[in-house]
């Protein structure tokens, strides 16, 4: 594939984005897969999967209290937070990587930056300004406008490639957009990841 050939280049690698890609690639077509912040999406990095993990280990506490009605003798239990976290954040992690591995086993290409379109016929991957305009959420949550700076650098060398690429470069605090329903989240911090690729 050249570097920026493609049938099918599918902006986002969450749920939806991943999915695209893995089948079109699967049925051959050359596919590219920009994503700015971590494979997996809101519904892994941020969503489904973090939230299941920390409403179960809420569950837990009921469960103790319960546990003497069926007659079970428990000593008193212990929670320690950091654990918790740190071990979700490692399924987290683990996932990520299964996705990664699969888009990559089913033959697209990931690119770890932010793609823009320029025009039509146009996307601009990686170093630039970004604006976001503001956003009305139901015509009545407001979230101001921002600007943030992004950066990429890559290297090509024989079948090497090494690429290093940070978005909200100078870690500006904003707020992301609302959704449509009403959930605001605080804006992605500065993210800086490197990737170094061998093509078999
Ligand atoms: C708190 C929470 C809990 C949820 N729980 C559940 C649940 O239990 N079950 C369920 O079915 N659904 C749940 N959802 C919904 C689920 O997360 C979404 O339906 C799903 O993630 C949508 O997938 P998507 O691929 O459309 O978008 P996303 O998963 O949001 O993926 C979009 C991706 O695109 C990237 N991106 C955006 N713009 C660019 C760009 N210009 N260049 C490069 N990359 C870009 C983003 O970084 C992101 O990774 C939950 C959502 C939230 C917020």
């Amino acid at each position: 594939m050249d570097s920026f050939d493609a049938d099918l280049f599918v902006i986002g690698g969450g749920s939806g984005g991943v999915r695209a890609a893995r089948i079109a690639a699967g049925h051959g077509a050359r596919v590219m897969i920009a994503e700015e912040y971590r494979m997996g999406g809101t519904c892994v990095i941020r969503g489904c999967v973090p939230k299941k993990l920390m409403v179960y280990a809420s569950h837990v506490r009921h469960e103790l209290d319960d546990a003497a009605g069926f007659g079970w003798s428990i000593p008193s239990a212990t929670f320690d937070w950091p654990t918790l976290i740190a071990n979700k954040d490692r399924e987290i992690a683990r996932l990520e990587a299964a996705y990664t591995f699969n888009v990559e086993k089913a033959g697209a290409r990931i690119v770890k930056t932010r793609a823009v379109f320029e025009d039509a016929h146009t996307l601009r991957l990686g170093t630039g300004v970004r604006y976001v305009g503001e956003n009305w959420s139901g015509g009545a949550v407001r979230t101001p406008s921002y600007t943030l700076v992004d950066a990429l650098a890559e290297v090509n060398w024989r079948q090497w490639r090494m690429s290093i690429n940070a978005t909200n470069l100078f870690n500006k605090k904003h707020y992301a957009a609302c959704l449509s329903r009403g959930d605001c989240f605080i804006g992605a911090d500065r993210n800086v990841f490197g990737t170094l690729t061998y093509a078999f």
